[in-house]
């Protein structure tokens, strides 16, 4: 069975993380949080007051960040920015209310795609994010795009937020998913867009356990596809 790159891309909240997690738990593949890469440089500029008006200061924080996926004691993946677990942190709002700013600005973007691009040169994984059926992996055998209704998307997102302790009024994430959609859809730098190519899954009604098991399907579908001899992969 050959092994392939998973690639799940969609609007904030619409389940992302979650599908691609479980989804490389049940095929025994890696497991790459994108989103949580600029999330972590977001919280790396905002404690280091990095200008983003001044590409040399951007240049020389980006040399100094160094972010790893490590697995815990419960076997799940946790988020590292220099050797210290941010995995909560990164969640927070205020990371929310800043990293679609982060993220449009190109040499953040570069850095990041080429750590997500060694990430998967072994294939073997499932990634999630705006971009990685589009930029990071175009030759992904498998691109999926998530959409849901924003409502269902901020109720999701308030749910994950009070896991971690934190109450935040509906209306207020809904405001930070429009906005953050808008940004990242927009951007001149590798917008948020539909791959081509990509199968898209509208979750709004459908639950968790539904949409991780049809991208399973889907990714055993392409699993056992026969490559002719001779083809690249
Ligand atoms: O997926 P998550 O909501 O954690 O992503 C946080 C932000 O990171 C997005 O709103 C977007 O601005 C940025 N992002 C991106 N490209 C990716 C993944 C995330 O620009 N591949």
């Amino acid at each position: 069975m050959r092994k392939i790159i998973i690639a799940i891309d969609g609007y904030s909240g619409c389940g992302k993380s979650t599908t691609a997690k479980e989804v490389a738990r049940a095929l025994g593949y890696r497991y790459i949080d994108s989103g949580a890469m600029y999330r972590c440089v977001t919280h790396y500029f905002l404690e280091h007051h990095v200008s983003l008006t001044n590409p040399k200061e951007i240049d020389r924080a980006l040399r100094d960040i160094h972010i790893s996926f490590r697995l815990n004691a419960h076997g799940q993946s946790e988020t590292y920015l220099n050797g210290q677990c941010l995995e909560d942190e990164i969640r927070e709002m205020r990371i929310s209310e800043s990293v679609s700013q982060v993220s449009a600005l190109p040499s953040v973007r570069h850095a990041m795609v080429e750590q997500q691009r060694h990430m998967g040169k072994h294939r073997g994984i499932a990634m999630d994010g705006r971009d990685i059926g589009s930029v990071v992996f175009p030759d992904a055998e498998l691109k999926v795009f998530l959409t849901a209704d924003i409502m269902v998307r901020a109720f999701r997102r308030q749910q994950e937020l009070l896991l971690r302790d934190e109450l935040v009024p509906l209306d207020a994430i809904a405001d930070n998913l429009r906005k953050r959609d808008l940004m990242d859809s927009t951007r001149k730098e590798s917008p948020l867009i539909k791959p081509v190519g990509a199968i898209e899954l509208d979750t709004t009604h459908i639950t968790i356990d539904e949409e991780v098991d049809e991208v399973i399907r889907l990714a055993v579908q392409h699993m056992f596809v026969k490559v002719k001899p001779g083809a690249k992969r």
